[in-house]
């Protein structure tokens, strides 16, 4: 037997051993368990899963491991997923920081840092947040207007940051700031990673019209960070920023999978709704559902080649964004079908009358509008195809680049 076979049936023995067999199911939003130091499980299960994956290095598998990581090769880090996904296992933790930070630091941070940040990450320590939007500052981010002064061995933080997922529940977050005003507007951003407890960080919840919302406005009114925490060098953040947005973008178009929340069988809803429906014989319905099945399938054969090609070294900075864009854009039309095949059991909202299944489809519905915003919106990830991806002309000489 090959390595590569030996490996997998260890993994799988493991999963199979491993993985409360309450835990291969889709997962409920209000289950998702997000690591930090206010990790909450609903279930024993859900601990017991956390613990297992984290002691065997899983949260990060292909990280070192000096930092926590599970030391795995290219190879071994896809067949894990691969194995995790065959048994449709929930994911132990849900971690920006892993996703998107941890990454950058791996790559540019001082070995102090890696020390630092990356081994309570893969242990599910720190709860991270995004602080990259502003309110002139969304798709035009490098129009940031948060400063950071330098004073003696500290930055001094003002100004605000917006749409901030989870900012109310996060320990640190990783910021862009202007450390400079007087070249270009990309020049002079620095990613500098703030205490969300530091005297003078305020967040405040925004509502939204569906009554929960995730998002949050924070405040930095003179917060005290010490230089340490700035990754790479001052002033060049931005490059950081568009690797850290790629980072975001690839975590994004693996949404559909992993049995997130957006987990839900397009063809086998389908067939069990359309059997018991006149709609069974609308065939527009039914080419519909196909085509979007099998686009589907095609994009997780292209997510696996391109993981593979990343790996193996290939420049995949823009393809990100094909790939974020593609499964965005997908998972509006899956849901939009899905809401048509079961007709007015897709209209509910909090009542006993629908099943819990009925529910999370709705509400996947209405969040896979906001997928197509978050990380940069379709848009913007078009004129990145368009400029990186495809080397076109920028006709408009204005850089917009999240
Ligand atoms: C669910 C969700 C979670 C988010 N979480 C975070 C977070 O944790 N941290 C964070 O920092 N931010 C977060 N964001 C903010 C997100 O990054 C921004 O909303 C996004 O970049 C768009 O910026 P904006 O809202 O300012 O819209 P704008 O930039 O004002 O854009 C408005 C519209 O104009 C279009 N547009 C703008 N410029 C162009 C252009 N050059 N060409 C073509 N069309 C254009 C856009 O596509 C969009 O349709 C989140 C957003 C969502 C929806």
């Amino acid at each position: 037997m090959s390595d590569k076979d030996l490996f997998r049936q260890e993994v799988r023995a493991w999963l199979e051993e491993n993985c409360p067999v309450s835990l291969r199911t889709p997962t409920p939003d209000d289950e998702l368990v997000w690591g930090g130091s206010q990790i909450e499980f609903k279930t024993q299960d859900q601990r017991l899963w956390f613990e297992r994956m984290r002691d065997k290095g899983w949260f990060c598998p292909g990280w070192p491991q000096e930092y926590g990581g599970g030391g795995l090769d290219a190879t071994q880090e896809n067949i894990l997923e691969q194995e995790i996904r065959r048994l449709g296992c929930r994911p132990a933790q849900i971690n920006l920081g892993i996703w998107m930070l941890g990454p950058v630091v791996l790559k540019y941070g001082t070995e102090a840092q890696k020390q630092r940040i990356l081994a309570p990450m893969t242990r599910g320590e720190v709860r991270w947040c995004q602080g990259f939007s502003e309110p002139n500052a969304g798709s035009d981010l490098a129009n940031i207007r948060t400063t950071a002064k330098e004073d003696g061995d500290d930055y001094i933080v003002n100004g605000a940051k917006i749409w901030t997922s989870y900012g109310n529940k996060s320990d640190w977050m990783y910021a862009l700031v202007r450390t400079d005003n007087s070249g270009s507007k990309h020049h002079g951003i620095s990613l500098l990673l703030i205490d969300m407890h530091a005297p003078g960080v305020t967040v405040s919840p925004i509502d939204l019209i569906s009554g929960k919302s995730s998002f949050c406005e924070v405040h930095f009114d003179e917060v005290r960070v010490p230089k340490n925490n700035l990754i790479g060098e001052p002033n060049l953040g931005w490059s950081l920023a568009k690797q850290l947005l790629q980072h975001e973008r690839a975590a994004m178009s693996k949404f559909g999978e992993f049995s997130l929340p957006t987990h839900y069988d397009l063809l086998a809803l389908s067939k069990a709704y359309l059997s018991s429906s006149p709609a069974a014989n609308n065939a527009s319905l039914k080419a519909r559902i196909t085509a979007a099945d099998m686009e589907e399938q095609a994009y997780a054969l292209t997510v696996q080649r391109m993981t593979e090609e990343a790996r193996s070294g290939l420049d995949v900075n823009g393809t990100m964004s094909i790939m974020k864009l593609v499964h965005t854009e997908q998972e509006k039309i899956k849901f939009e079908l899905l809401l048509d095949v079961m007709g007015y059991r897709g209209l509910g909202w909090q009542d006993d009358a629908f099943s819990e299944q009925e529910l999370g489809v709705t509400r996947a519905w209405l969040n896979s509008f906001t997928q197509t915003i978050a990380g940069g919106s379709s848009e913007i990830q078009l004129n990145v195809i368009a400029k990186r991806v495809l080397n076109l002309p920028d006709a408009s000489k204005v850089e917009k680049t999240q």
